[in-house]
This record gives C-alpha cells, structure tokens and sequence, in this order.
C-alpha cells in the first residue's frame, strides 16, 4: 500500500469571491434591466413621459448581434455602431474564457447564476446530485453545438462584409433589445410553457440549460479548450479520496485525470476548494509548474473584463448614436420589423424604415 504524508489544505475557500462577482453582476444586469424598461415606457409613451436613456450594457443580452460586429471588425476593422457595447462585452467574455478557460459561466453569467441556485436548491430538495446516464449526456451535450454550428453557419458561411453591414444597419437589429424586451412583458403563454419546463428540468438537472442548450456556453467551450490553465491534479499526493469529482457540477471525473481538458469545465474551482491535500489541486498554466493563486484568479476574471469594457468606455465607443426620435419611429413600427435574411429584402426593409425615419 502506498504511504503519503498527508499535508492538509489550508488554503481559504474562493467560492465566496466567486459568489460576490456573481451577485454584483447580476445586480448590474437588473439594474440594466430597470433602465431599459423605463427607456421602453417612455417610448411606449410616445415621447411624453420623462426621457430615460437607453443603457448601452443592454448590448450584452444580444450575443448574436455581438457575434456578427465581432465578425465585422474582423472583415472591416470598424467597431459597428449600433450595438457597440455588446461588441466590447462579447471581446470581454470571449477573452477571460481564452485565460481562464470557461470562467464566464460560473463566474459573470445572471443565468450560469440563476442556474447554480436552481441547482443548489435541487440537490437539497432530492438529497443528492442527479446524474444524466452517459448515454443521453452526450447526445444532449451536443445539442448545444449544433444551435452554434446553425449560427456560426449564418454568418461566416453566409454572410459577406456588405450583407454583414445590411443586417448590423436594419431596423430589424436596432431594435433587437426591444423584442427581447417584448418577448418577456408580453410573455406568451407558450414561452411560460418552455421556459417552466427548462426551470423544473434545471432543478432535477443542475445547469440543464447551460449543459446542453446554451450555444454561448458551447462557443465560450471550444475558446476553453484553447485556455493555457487548466485544473490539474497531482497523482502522487492525491488520496483519491473522490471528494473533487463530487464536488464539480460539471460531472467532470477530477479524480481520474490529471489535467482538466474538457469543454464543460468552468474554472468554478468548487474541486480545488474541497480537496483535503495540500498542493494536489490547482489551476496551472499548462507548460509551468507554479500554481495559479486563487485571488489572482477572483482578479484576473474580473479585472479583464472590466479593463475591456472600460476600453470601451473610454473610447468614446460605447453607446450608439440612434437618436430618440428614431427610436421612437422604429417603436411605432415595431410590430412591421420582422427578421430578414435576404439580401435584397435587407436593402428593401432597411430603405422603407430610413425613408419614413427621415420623413
Ligand atoms: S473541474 Fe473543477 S473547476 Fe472545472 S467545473 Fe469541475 S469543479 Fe469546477
Ligand atoms: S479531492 Fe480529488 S485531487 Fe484531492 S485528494 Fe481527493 S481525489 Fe485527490
């Protein structure tokens, strides 16, 4: 039998870190939230209730129209300017998850958050974590690639730099946040329907939507894979006492390997935090042999984000330049602009609203 000096952990926990970042973030995302409703009432209003100005982090809850500017950076080298927020919150997440592998889902997301809760107030409820068999996690696990394959498809297949311009220019991706909005105040009775269904699937399944459906999560997964840290174990220390894989709410088998290379892991470090021994668990960068410290970890999620952003914000770049009377005319015609993918009714839709803005 193999002898070990068992050193015990007694590195501090970084979960409660982790809790405060996503706490703050979510109470930014309501605020942002409250912001846009009373910017919708005063649209709704016509322009006779107080003007409240529309916040630009909104940009954020539309990561397909972030997707497409990132892409037309890449085509033009120009930060689209209607929805440039969400160009410099999609740079932001796309380059914490490239440092600190998936780190946005459990360390940022309202959703990875909102998910965790659900999750946590399963496990209490049933007594215990709930395991998909093998068999339906993998094809489930896939789904989420195929909506990304479907998206990535629609624009780097199909789109060119003009048509790119034409979709990031209509009527239609203006208002984007406003039928986002509008898809949830005048909620319908079949969106109640799925969005329960997810709810109960996500206490009986922990992060049901992440796990298999969210198609971010699954674009922030392949940049993960790319990440130079990763989790590793130290076989020689390690008593394989399990407690790591139990602990991860990804199903990842810690215990078993000694690097971490999976798409689903989101540097949560919920492993590193209960293992018992000392120096046996770490985030490393692949080719060191120093571990990463837990609060430069808590940092540098944080700190690149917000250095992004700020860029932004400094730039002069961050809010857009539609006026309040073009939105106010895009309002009134809300229900008129639908989602265009060909090219001549993009020209077509994008001219009629021009022309009756400029009337
Ligand atoms: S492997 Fe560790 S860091 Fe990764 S998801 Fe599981 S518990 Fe979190
Ligand atoms: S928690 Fe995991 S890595 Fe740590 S001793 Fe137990 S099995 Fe080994």
């Amino acid at each position: 039998m193999r002898k070990i000096n068992i050193i015990k952990n007694k590195e501090k926990s970084i979960q409660k870190y982790r809790f405060t970042i996503q706490l703050i973030f979510a109470l930014l995302c309501l605020w942002i939230g409250v912001e846009f409703f009373l910017f919708a009432k005063y649209l709704e209003s016509n322009g006779t209730a107080a003007f409240y100005q529309r916040p630009p982090g909104v940009d954020g809850f539309l990561p397909i129209s972030s997707l497409m500017s990132v892409y037309y950076f890449f085509l033009t080298g120009s930060v689209h300017q209607v929805h440039p927020a969400g160009f410099f919150i999609f740079v932001g997440i796309v380059a914490v998850s490239f440092v600190f592998g998936k780190s946005f889902c459990s360390w940022f997301c309202p959703v990875g958050f909102l998910s965790e809760l659900i999750g946590d107030f399963g496990e209490k409820l049933f007594g215990r974590k709930i395991r998909v068999p093998k068999f339906l996690d993998y094809p489930l696990r896939s789904l989420k690639y195929l909506i990304l394959a479907f998206f990535a498809y629609s624009i780097f297949m199909e789109m060119d730099a003009l048509t790119l311009k034409l979709f990031l220019d209509s009527p239609y991706n203006i208002i984007a946040d406003l039928k986002l909005y509008y898809f949830f105040a005048d909620i319908t009775r079949f969106s109640i329907i799925v969005l329960s269904v997810i709810f109960v699937l996500s206490i009986i399944i922990r992060n049901f939507w992440c796990r298999y459906l969210c198609p971010y999560g699954a674009l922030l997964g392949i940049f993960s894979l790319l990440s130079p840290n990763k989790i590793k174990r130290n076989a020689s220390s390690c008593i394989d006492c399990g407690l790591c894989a139990k602990a991860c709410p990804s199903s990842i088998k810690v215990d078993k390997v000694k690097i971490v290379v999976s798409d689903e892991c989101t540097t949560c470090m919920n492993c590193v935090d209960v293992c018992p021994v000392a120096n046996t668990l770490y985030l490393q960068p692949v080719k060191s042999k120093t571990a990463i410290n837990k609060k430069i970890i808590a940092i540098g999620v944080a700190g690149i984000f917000v250095i992004i952003t700020a860029v932004g914000m400094i730039s002069g770049k961050w809010q857009n330049h539609i006026t309040k009377e073009e939105y106010l005319l895009l309002n009134k015609n809300l229900d008129r602009i639908g989602h265009v993918s060909n090219i001549d009714e993009l020209e077509i839709d994008s001219a009629l609203i021009n022309k009756s803005i400029t009337k």
